[in-house]
């Protein structure tokens, strides 16, 4: 039995009507350039449009949308009540891709992607490949059943670079985001973390955590938001941790709900269009980063696969049809959502892009 750190249900399992990735397009595109330029057209200004990939270099799969948590502002809407998992013929599919390939970097994710029963084989097998492998860890899976105690472990063992949400370096603002408890649960993951050599200095065990506002508001400058985290994590819980990715909050999902139940989805959507940055246009994660669904479909990135927008390649839109070629040659579906990755500095998977 895993701990559920709250009673929160998912999107879907409220039948709500923003479940429905169609319906989360309509809302996001229904302005059709009327107060929020088209997002192609600003592409188009700066030259860019169509926007292409600069060749696979990230290979993110999503295996499964099951979690322990069930974070207000999750873009996945994931939760307890999500059963979408990837199978292990599906994974067997991606090593198969991946094997043809030299993409030097496989990133897992989900929801939790500790809960997908084949995850640490599917590690194991990766690593055999010689590939670095990235894992986006929620901290509170570690501590949610005694299964996963030995995570730390695991991941120092095959020198897995941990990736950890942290919404801020306090107990309120933490537990207002994520659910109550989840800062005293994370606290002990990060110093587990911490104690196999995660973290520290000259172990080569990256950790990173992720910040991403509480609010309707854009990120602040990761470089002196990772200096406060780093000072206020050691001075007052003796944690240590190498880089803080910090995040913009996309439209999508859960943060889409609470931009609109709040009243503040056009001032958001003002605020990410005033805020378009060419140079961050021109780093967009889609363009190094193919993203895989728990079922094994591709898309270009996690936010188009939330929205269930496809890669355009007709022919290898599932990884049974991958073909590094064709996918490389392909034209990158954009909608107004894309803002999100294009305000201030920009914003990945990875943190801050310029
Ligand atoms: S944000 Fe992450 S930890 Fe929170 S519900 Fe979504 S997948 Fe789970
Ligand atoms: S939302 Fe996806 S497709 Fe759009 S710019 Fe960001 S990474 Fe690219």
């Amino acid at each position: 039995m895993v701990t559920q750190i709250n009673q929160m249900k998912s999107l879907k399992a409220q039948h709500h009507f923003l479940s429905d990735p169609q319906h989360q397009v309509e809302v996001l595109e229904e302005d059709h350039g009327q107060h929020f330029p088209l997002f192609k057209d600003k592409l188009q200004t700066i030259g860019l449009y169509p926007l292409k990939p600069t060749g696979i270099e990230i290979f993110q799969m999503n295996l499964g949308k099951m979690c322990n948590q069930t974070c207000k502002h999750c873009h996945v809407d994931a939760g307890p009540d999500r059963k979408e998992i990837m199978t292990k013929e599906t994974m067997q599919l991606c090593l198969d891709a991946l094997a043809k390939t030299d993409i030097p970097t496989v990133d897992l994710t989900g929801g939790a992607p500790e809960m997908n029963p084949n995850f640490r084989w599917f590690v194991e097998e990766v690593k055999k490949l010689n590939r670095h492998v990235m894992v986006r860890c929620n901290l509170t899976i570690i501590l949610a059943n005694k299964k996963y105690y030995d995570l730390p472990e695991f991941y120092k063992k095959n020198n897995v670079e941990v990736i950890s949400s942290m919404p801020f370096y306090n107990k309120e603002r933490t537990d207002r985001q994520r659910g109550d408890g989840v800062f005293d649960i994370s606290i002990k993951a990060l110093k587990m973390l911490n104690n196999v050599g995660y973290g520290k200095e000259g172990t080569g065990l990256e950790l990173d955590l992720v910040y991403n506002p509480a609010g309707a508001f854009l990120p602040p400058p990761q470089e002196a938001l990772e200096k406060e985290f780093k000072e206020q994590l050691m001075e007052h819980f003796g944690i240590s941790f190498n880089q803080l990715f910090v995040i913009t909050n996309m439209p999508i999902n859960r943060y889409l709900d609470y931009l609109i139940v709040s009243s503040n989805y056009d001032d958001y959507m003002q605020k990410l269009v005033n805020a378009f940055n060419p140079a961050a246009a021109k780093g967009v994660m889609c363009r190094n980063t193919l993203s895989i669904g728990w079922d094994g479909y591709l898309y270009d990135c996690d936010f188009n696969q939330m929205l269930d927008l496809k890669v355009e390649t007709k022919n290898s839109r599932h990884i049974l049809q991958f073909d590094e070629e064709a996918l490389n040659n392909r034209k990158i579906i954009t909608g107004q959502h894309c803002y999100g990755c294009t305000a201030g500095a920009g914003s990945s998977c990875g943190g801050q892009v310029v």
